[in-house]
């Protein structure tokens, strides 16, 4: 363990905070409690270098540039460490997670983003469990992937879900198995994980000037809502369509102003509103139409890995019909065949 080097990156969250009388805020002195915490462990942990972000941020205030801040910064060290461990805050971590998976493709080493629910040093912290074990998981030969450590789950973060704001399990990954199960000993899902690559294939597109957006449906909601998101003409909409992918019809400009947008460039995708299962267009005749209109269904995909690898395609500046193809590509292990 002692002979590999870990590339701490502190991009802020829960984890790194402390209580003051706005609320939770970054402690002053993260780099000092983490130095303790690890040198109580050890050497059952590997080496590290820390890298803390000038302004370590709530990652609820987090971009799609904050996403590529960190991409490019892996990538700029990659060959400096076996592995690396990041410090997020859980409210967009499968974001960035996912948003990582499509920049650092082909990845040969772990990248282990975590974070916590209750901040390190405080009575009952997860921090501390969830720390240890990422910097072991990124010190193991056996993953080769942007992989999130949440309360004993190795998740693939493409695959993975925020499913509670209190309980210590706070993701889940309700389309793909466990990576691992960690008890008292690791138990890797070897059928799971990524195969080791022959090559990386690093894609950093300039991020940060795509549009996507989201229309959730609910019962009644008036056509339009819809089209005053299409009239914001973003490069790409994400229909969180219901169950298998189905669209309210009864109101026939809907299926119009879909296709309208398809022809002009949009990119349209629709996913579920369930967390479990896939998006089948044309299941049901209620938004069967939807495939004549350009609408592309998800697949399995989380709404999270569609919305990150939106971004990442259009940050590569595929032309629409183009990135219609690639989304329905598995790139880093988001999709289902
Ligand atoms: N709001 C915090 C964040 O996402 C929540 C957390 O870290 O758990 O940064």
């Amino acid at each position: 363990m002692n002979d590999k080097h870990i590339g701490l990156i502190y991009a802020g969250g829960t984890i790194g905070m402390t209580l003051t009388a706005q609320g939770y805020a970054p402690m002053q002195d993260f780099g000092d409690a983490l130095a303790r915490l690890f040198a109580a462990a050890g050497d059952t942990l590997p080496r590290y270098t820390l890298h803390e972000y000038a302004v370590p941020i709530d990652s609820t205030n987090a971009t799609p540039q904050d996403w590529q801040n960190i991409g490019r910064d892996i990538a700029a060290r990659y060959n400096d460490y076996d592995g690396f461990v990041v410090l997020h805050g859980t409210d967009t971590m499968v974001y960035t997670a996912a948003a990582l998976s499509f920049m650092l493709q082909g990845l040969r080493k772990p990248v282990i983003v975590t974070g916590s629910q209750v901040p390190l040093g405080v009575a009952r912290s997860d921090a501390a469990q969830n720390l240890v074990t990422a910097m072991q998981l990124a010190a193991s030969d056996a993953i080769n992937e942007v992989a999130i450590y949440f309360n004993q789950r190795l998740l693939r973060g493409n695959r993975a879900t925020k499913v509670s704001t209190e309980r210590m399990d706070a993701f889940d990954s309700p389309n793909y198995p466990w990576l691992a199960d960690v008890g008292i000993h690791v138990r890797f899902n070897r059928a799971a994980l990524l195969a080791r690559a022959d090559t990386e294939r690093f894609e950093l597109p300039d991020y940060g000037r795509q549009s996507v957006l989201p229309v959730r449906f609910v019962p009644g909601m008036p056509t339009a809502a819809v089209q005053a998101m299409i009239d914001l003409k973003p490069q790409a909409l994400i229909l969180q369509c219901y169950g298998a992918g189905n669209a309210p019809d009864r109101d026939p400009a809907l299926l119009d102003m879909l296709a309208r947008a398809s022809a002009q460039g949009m990119v349209i995708a629709a996913c579920s509103q369930s967390p479990h299962g896939r998006v089948a267009i044309g299941t049901y005749a209620a938004g069967a139409g939807m495939t004549a209109a350009g609408v592309i269904g998800s697949g399995d995909m989380t709404f999270e890995a569609l919305f990150a690898k939106l971004h990442h395609l259009l940050a590569r500046g595929l032309a629409p019909e183009d990135l219609r193809k690639q989304l329905l590509r598995d790139l880093a292990g988001e999709l289902s065949a």
